[in-house]
């Protein structure tokens, strides 16, 4: 089958002040800020619209301290999408950050590994550290689903359309799972938390979160090899995707980026 080329965003819709000690697992001597942006990301292209992951809303923005810029609907809505028309939603994983806003999609799929649901049910979220990223509200929800047949399990890889396929990569958490997506530059890695920061990626370094460290640095490799170049592997919450990659438009800079097309700069080493 033809894979289309795909056009991609990503849509920044919340914001959080911190510093570089929140971020990396050995501490930088200089710390710095170094803010997180919260992003979901949109695959449009062959009459297809998959949205990847769906954020949290107002009330979790609260609860967390985090900064609501633009909440994801109306993102959505300024992309020209009908969030409540979305049929499939890969999930990368299910900390809160990533798989909230519940009621927003009553039409849609959601996909999953396997292993993340295993891990947000079973014996590690009875440790308060390990279940310190997940919502119960969240993994209940992801739960009513699988009853209603709304789930679609994914074990290690899979293809969710011709050109889109996701892929285990684990690390930060148990069943984390990245994207790839064919497009006109080739193939672009969505890494959501795969790699938080370009830091991360860039320098072998680790983001504090995590359920096992190897599958983090692995992880890095492996998007390697399935990304063009490093280049097309697009971190979870850098607030420099924004700033390295065109707006979709004048009306969206800042908010909204376009992935399928080349960055403005090469990618940005540690600041
Ligand atoms: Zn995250």
């Amino acid at each position: 089958m033809t894979e289309p080329a795909y056009e991609v965003y990503a849509l920044k819709y919340a914001h959080h002040d911190r510093h570089s000690r929140e971020n990396f697992l050995v501490e930088d001597p200089h710390d710095s800020l170094s803010p997180l942006a919260y992003y979901v990301w949109v695959i449009v292209g062959g009459g297809r619209t998959i949205l990847v992951d769906t954020g949290f809303d107002e009330h979790m923005a609260r609860r967390r301290g985090r900064t609501i810029t633009i909440p994801v609907a109306t993102g959505l809505g300024a992309l020209g999408i009908d969030a409540g028309s979305i049929e499939d939603i890969i999930l990368t994983h299910l900390h809160y950050d990533h798989c909230g806003n519940h009621h927003v999609f009553p039409r849609a799929r959601y996909h999953v590994q396997d292993t993340e649901v295993e891990y947000a049910t079973g014996r590690y979220m009875t440790h308060a550290l390990m279940k310190m990223p997940f919502e119960v509200e969240d993994v209940v929800s992801l739960v009513r689903r699988v009853y209603a047949g709304r789930v679609v399990f994914h074990d290690g890889a899979g293809e969710i359309a011709p050109g889109v396929s996701v892929h285990k990569i684990g690390g930060h958490s148990k069943g984390l799972q990245c994207v790839r997506v064919t497009t006109r530059r080739g193939p672009v890695i969505l890494a959501s938390d795969c790699c938080h920061l370009y830091p991360h990626f860039l320098e072998g370094r680790v983001y504090p979160v995590t359920y096992h460290v190897g599958e983090v640095l692995e992880g890095y490799r492996t998007m390697r090899t399935l990304a063009a170049s490093d280049d097309h592997v697009v971190p979870g919450h850098d607030p420099a995707v924004l700033e390295l990659y065109p707006p979709v438009s004048q009306d969206l800079d800042g908010v909204a980026a376009r992935l399928d097309l080349a960055p403005r700069a090469v990618t940005m080493v540690a600041g």
